[in-house]
């Protein structure tokens, strides 16, 4: 690794160690180096970082400035574009992203999405008016303004890291919002580069942006736990949010939550079966299945059914899986040995009921150092196994058999996430009834991509409460102020 630069808190301004000096090691999942350490922030530390933030969200007027801010966001993205090699050799390095993807979704489309809810502070309607009414006979003028939600902990995860934490950090500070980030940890290293950043290359005031790096849940805990936190901004499992909605609720903080999936992509019977199992299959594998909203349940129609397994098969065996540097290389490591083992336990668990794999199944032949799982393909499951209703987070698919389109629906609905899903079929129409009956949040159709910056991105169900991403993705970070005043005595 070319020397990078160190990762540090972002505390009121200051780049710095956390008290005590201690820090915890970044290992790269590919190899299982060190590739560096990052601060192990004290409580101490996250005492420092709220009180920064809710000094600068009360005290200064970066709440009431739009126009300042959408010049400090416009400095984040040039910081951002001139330090993209860094960023994509960091996303490598401690995520184990496959290079290809550094150039979409993980990164690129992420940081050219910055542009994007600038670009909102240009033409919002902060106050709308509402007209006169005269409630209880006294002609009246209403508005309902928007304003800052206050002050927001971003807790994020490891797998995608700067996407997930820019698309929090973004539209919060754009809402006037000030931020304490704790990014996960497994990657660090991301949150504290967009540290660095903001505190080198904008003119973002000292407080505004806080980070906090810790390889435990402690620091988590205490934001979601601290009266002064006005929201959390959470992405992760549905179990870690279920505790972060718990501890928030004892100081009733707005909660917005984007969680797990186990999503379905259903083929029709009018669609060729082998095309999309074969898509749906390479899918799978792009970041090892590190995707929350990645199809992992292919629904098939049960004549088809045989003809599905062996095309994903083909496709899976055909994935070029190794080395994340490599150019070509679609599906790297798995994050950590306690992720390996977890997805194990999946595989495990699908031949115990029953399943069998059309290919994979195990370790990765000849990668003895890095922590690494061979795409598989589960056949034989029907919907009430284990590998088939949770979620693995892996290069796993498990192939499922459908009697039409309402057991098709039925099977995808089976779940207690409602995150994604696809529909494959040649008439269009159908297609479209389909997906308008799952009960997720995003369906591809044909294979269409919905990821995008102006799209909102969430999740039904056990998958989460509101939108990433869009008008509704900046929105989240408002309340709204309804005013009224006499008529005829308006402001001018
Ligand atoms: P995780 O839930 O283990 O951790 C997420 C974050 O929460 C980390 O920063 C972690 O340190 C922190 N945390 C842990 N315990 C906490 C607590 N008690 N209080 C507060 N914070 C706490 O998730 P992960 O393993 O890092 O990420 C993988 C999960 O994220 C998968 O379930 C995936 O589906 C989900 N995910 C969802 C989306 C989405 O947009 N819906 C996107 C990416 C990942």
């Amino acid at each position: 690794m070319t020397s990078l630069p160190a990762p540090q808190l972002l505390i009121d301004g200051r780049l710095r160690a956390a008290t005590g000096d201690t820090s915890f090691p970044v290992i790269n999942p590919a190899t299982e180096e060190i590739i560096g350490y990052a601060p192990e922030a004290a409580g101490a530390d996250a005492d420092e970082a709220i009180a920064a933030a809710r000094q600068a969200f009360d005290e200064s007027d970066w709440p009431r400035r739009p126009g300042f801010r959408a010049h400090c966001l416009r400095q984040l993205k040039a910081a951002l574009d001139r330090d993209f090699e860094t960023l994509r050799e960091i996303t490598i390095a401690e995520a184990g992203v496959p290079r290809m993807w550094t150039d979409g979704p993980q990164l690129r489309m992420p940081v050219d999405g910055v542009d994007y809810v600038t670009g909102l502070l240009d033409h919002y309607e902060w106050e709308t008016d509402l007209g006169t009414a005269a409630p209880m006979g006294m002609p009246t003028s209403r508005t309902a303004a928007r304003e800052a939600a206050g002050v927001v902990a971003a807790i994020t995860p490891w797998n995608f890291p700067t996407q997930i934490n820019l698309a929090k950090v973004v539209p919060a500070l754009a809402a006037g919002c000030t931020v304490v980030l704790k990014p996960a940890p497994d990657t660090p290293w991301a949150g504290a580069e967009l540290g660095r950043l903001i505190a080198a290359e904008t003119d973002i005031p000292s407080g505004v942006v806080n980070v906090l790096t810790s390889a435990g849940a402690a620091i988590g805990q205490q934001l979601t736990a601290d009266p002064r936190v006005d929201m959390i901004s959470f992405t992760g499992s549905t179990a870690t949010g279920r505790l972060v909605m718990t501890a928030a609720a004892a100081t009733l903080k707005k909660v917005f939550l984007e969680l797990g999936g186990k999503s379905a992509a259903i083929v029709l019977d009018d669609y060729e079966v082998t095309a999309a199992a074969s898509l749906t299959a390479f899918t799978t594998c792009i970041h090892a299945g590190q995707g929350c909203a990645l199809t992992t349940r292919l629904v098939v129609p049960r004549a088809g059914y045989d003809e599905a397994v062996a095309a994903c098969a083909k496709t899976m065996a055909s994935v070029q899986v190794g080395d994340p540097l490599d150019q070509a290389t679609v599906c790297g490591p798995v994050i950590s040995a306690g992720q390996r083992e977890r997805i194990e336990s999946y595989l495990r668990s699908a031949i115990d009921d029953g399943g069998r794999f059309a290919c994979g199944g195990g370790r990765v032949p000849g990668r003895e150092t890095g922590f690494w799982v061979e795409p598989s393909v589960i056949a034989g499951l029907d919907n009430s196994a284990r590998a088939a209703r949770e979620e693995i987070f892996g290069p796993v698919l498990v192939v499922l058999a459908h009697d039409g389109d309402d057991s098709a629906i039925e099977i995808a609905n089976d779940s207690p996430y409602g995150l994604s899903g696809a529909v494959f079929g040649t008439d269009p129409q159908r297609a479209r009834a389909v997906a308008r009956r799952l009960r997720t949040g995003s369906v591809s159709i044909n294979g269409g991509v919905w990821y995008g910056p102006d799209v909102p991105f969430g999740g039904y169900k056990q998958s989460g409460i509101g939108r990433e991403m869009g008008v509704a993705g900046f929105e989240e970070y408002l309340e709204i102020k309804s005013m009224a005043v006499p008529a005829g005595r308006e402001p001018a």
